[in-house]
């Protein structure tokens, strides 16, 4: 694999999208959203390997943020985390990678909050969701959570979610989103359980794994 770095600007996006990045500071992109990229913008089913710090949530937001549809009002993209604390960075920065159009809400679902709140937000409606696997799953058993307009699915850190023992939370939650979805699958390590994982759950998918430090 090459280890050249190269910018956002020689990817199929849209302007404005590049135009935020750089206001960000993301000008070049780290290794794996190089890597990366690419095939997801192809909209293929990803397997992703590389450490933490090295820039996967800006590679997957601005995955689901290339084919969002900000005035489609449904639930076009699910990212699962293992944490409430990763959760809420996650929504924090695709947040951030989303401010180049004015209207994508991105909503937040954890446990450890109050259930009412979040059923009001949830009918209110939101483009993107970000979430912990109980609390998800918990929102899919009451009817709550409409996930068959998910365009692209994200597991995030999922060899910690596989560790802290989500599998069939996860196995639940992804039987509620579209089968015609994107997945795409992020990991820090590759052990067994996650290829189970990847065949369960991706078709196809590209696998890649980046070694480097950004
Ligand atoms: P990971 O999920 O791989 O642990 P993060 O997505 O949290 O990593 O990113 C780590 C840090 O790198 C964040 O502070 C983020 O703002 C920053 N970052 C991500 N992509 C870029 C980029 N292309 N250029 C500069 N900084 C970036
Ligand atoms: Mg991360």
């Amino acid at each position: 694999m090459s280890v050249m770095t190269s910018t956002f600007s020689t990817l199929a996006l849209a302007p404005e999208l590049i135009r935020n990045l750089d206001s960000l500071g993301y000008t070049q992109m780290t290794p794996i959203q190089a890597a990366s990229l690419p095939i997801i913008l192809e909209q293929r089913d990803l397997i992703a390997q590389a450490k933490t710090g090295s820039g996967k949530t800006a590679a997957f937001g601005i995955g689901i943020l290339a084919k969002l549809n900000p005035s489609y009002f449904a639930i076009q993209a699910l990212v699962i985390c293992p944490t409430r604390e990763l959760a809420d960075q996650v929504s924090n920065e695709i947040r951030r990678l989303a401010r180049f159009a004015e209207n994508i809400k991105v909503l937040t679902l954890c446990g450890g909050t109050p259930m009412r709140p979040q059923m009001a937000s949830l009918e209110h409606g939101a483009h993107i969701v970000v979430g912990t696997p109980g609390r998800l799953l918990d929102h899919i058993g009451r009817g709550s959570i409409k996930l068959s307009t998910v365009q692209t699915l994200v597991l995030d850190e999922a060899d910690r979610m596989v560790d802290m023992g989500f599998y069939e939370d996860i196995v639940g939650i992804v039987a509620a989103c579209s089968p015609r979805r994107q997945t795409l699958l992020f990991s820090a390590t590759y052990p067994d359980n996650i290829r189970k994982a990847s065949e369960q759950f991706l078709r196809e998918p590209a696998e890649i794994k980046v070694e480097s430090q950004h």
